[in-house]
């Protein structure tokens, strides 16, 4: 194709419509055509990344291979495109301003009175068009965060605007994604709210091409010829959205409503294959039809938030789909564990995972769910904090030094069996200092890390300033638990394992940021294979 095509997903009516899977469902369809597709993600939080953000406020957070904390819509991108995302794939107003000021400062616009139009909206410009300069994409989707009306997006839909007016509406379209609520007592879809919303759009200087209307019924055809003429758009450009069984339909249903058809035609792009959907249709069916069932339970301190652990999930769903088996996630709060109730507890599950995370609070809970899992032989999988968790455990119960401890947990433990990398001893600001992003891991040969992969040499993701001491290596191994996994620069211990148990494997990175729906994490699929056969 001879130029990129920008496609601009914008939201109207209320937030959490699903603007991420939209996205990345039409982003998979005209992929399955053959097209090159980059899906990013324009955020109007004043945070550089959401990296210092709490769970509860917006989710997990999810990093990528260059080690950019970004919005966990980005994990959708990758696990439906089955391609990697970067620093670029994600903007927020405050990494917008902060690039305005720093020029600002180094004198770029000298003379000049910075403003939001037009240095802001350039700027915003500018990351906008940045993935399509590469000359490696036929089509950039640009996913708009919040919703059209909000203050803080209004620079972001000028922004669109200006996109459209200097590289052509033969190369530019936007969807808007909206509403469409059904009142039980009227008996009725409403309209008005989309007719509102897309007033906004209007008044903001831009006519969408496509509506995606979400909605618990299906549209019947006085509503669509409705919405077709209130909001000026053509009847085939409304386009049903209803609720979906899994997100993992929603390429289906779009083909189904004809969207890529429509993009592709707005846009006069030709294309004479249909989308080719085999591989994910192969996996539909298998996540449909289990033959089996597990019970999982997920340990962590946000429980009540599953987007705070949404890799976590949907890697479980992928796993379960290739083990043709239904993952059944119990959620358990760290916090409600104790010596007393553990067993209670955990005792009728298939296999156990403790989740990431900081600080204090649920730790001694986790730490608990750890022993009772490795002495009952359930099998484990440790991630990050869960791995640290499971060190400690170890070195507590079965090493005997009853003060092992993080010292992210307890500063001035005379055993920091878990300690803050050297190289963050010095750091103080908080924004994107972790050691974040992909590193390379030697597995040793012989191990259950070696049997999960396959191979010796891996790159998995990192976001964590603590690790395993080196210097209780010796003794640990000693006992039986063993670092099968360690980065060839730095030796930071990467995977450890106990050697006399059936299946318990933790990692300091995050295997969960790396699974996608055509290519299932490893350490997911054997940690739900080992949970079916303890089941057995
Ligand atoms: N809090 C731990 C650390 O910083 C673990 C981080 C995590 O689980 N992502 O090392």
């Amino acid at each position: 194709m001879a130029s990129t095509k920008f496609v601009f997903v914008t939201g109207g009516v209320t937030s959490s419509l699903g603007k991420g899977i939209i996205s990345a469902s039409l982003g998979k369809l005209l992929q399955a055509r053959g097209f090159s597709v980059a899906i990013q993600k324009f955020d109007p939080y004043i945070n550089i990344d959401p990296g210092t953000l709490n769970p509860y406020e917006h989710g997990e957070c999810y990093v990528t291979n260059d080690g950019a904390e970004t919005d966990l819509d980005l994990g959708h991108y990758e696990r439906f495109l089955n391609s990697p995302t970067s620093q670029a794939n994600n903007v927020t107003t405050g990494r917008i301003y902060n690039n305005v000021i720093t020029k600002e400062r180094k004198g770029e616009y000298l003379g000049k009175t910075v403003q939001v139009i037009p240095h802001i909206t350039d700027e915003i410009k500018q990351n906008m068009l940045l993935l399509g300069e590469s000359g490696k994409y036929d089509f950039v989707i640009t996913e708009i965060g919040g919703c059209v009306g909000d203050i803080e997006s209004l620079p972001f839909i000028e922004a669109v605007r200006q996109v459209k007016y200097d590289i052509g509406t033969n190369n530019t379209i936007v969807i808007h994604l909206t509403l469409l609520p059904y009142l039980s007592a009227a008996k009725e879809i409403k309209t008005k709210p989309t007719q509102h919303s897309v007033k906004q759009l209007l008044e903001a200087g831009i006519q969408p091409d496509i509506l995606v209307c979400r909605s618990e019924k299906h549209l019947p055809m006085e509503i669509r010829k409705k919405l077709a003429l209130f909001c000026n758009v053509q009847l085939n450009a409304v386009i049903e959205a209803l609720d979906a069984e899994t997100i993992y339909d929603v390429p289906i249903l779009m083909r189904k409503e004809k969207l890529d058809e429509r993009v592709l035609t707005r846009l006069k792009v030709p294309s004479k294959n249909e989308p080719n959907l085999d591989l994910w249709k192969t996996f539909l069916g298998k996540l449909k039809n289990p033959t089996e069932e597990v019970n999982i339970g997920l340990v962590g301190k946000y429980v009540e938030l599953p987007d705070a652990y949404k890799s976590i999930v949907e890697s479980f769903i992928h796993a379960g789909a290739e083990n043709e088996c239904k993952v059944n996630i119990s959620w358990i709060s760290s916090e409600d564990i104790d010596s007393t109730n553990a067993g209670n507890k955990l005792e009728n599950l298939d296999g156990v995972l403790v989740a990431p995370g900081f600080g204090e609070r649920g730790i001694e809970g986790k730490i608990e769910a750890v022993r009772f899992v490795r002495e009952n032989k359930i099998p484990f999988l440790g991630i990050c904090l869960g791995m640290q968790c499971a060190v400690v455990e170890f070195a507590r119960n079965v090493l005997n030094i009853k003060d092992a401890a993080s010292t992210e947990i307890v500063a001035k433990t005379k055993n920091p069996i878990i300690d803050l990398m050297e190289d963050q001893k010095k750091i103080t600001d908080m924004g994107g200092t972790m050691r974040l992003g992909s590193y390379p891991c030697r597995i040793t040969k012989g191990s259950k890390a070696f049997q999960i992969y396959g191979k010796q040499n891996i790159e998995e993701r990192h976001r964590h300033r603590y690790e395993f001491n080196n210097k209780y290596l010796e003794q640990i191994e000693k006992a039986g638990m063993i670092a099968s996994g360690i980065n060839p620069d730095s030796n930071l211990v990467e995977i450890i394992e106990i050697k006399d148990h059936p299946w318990f494997v933790a990692s300091q990175y995050h295997p969960e940021l790396k699974s996608t729906v055509i290519n299932p994490h490893p350490l997911f699929v054997k940690f739900v294979k080992a949970a079916l056969e303890n089941k057995k």
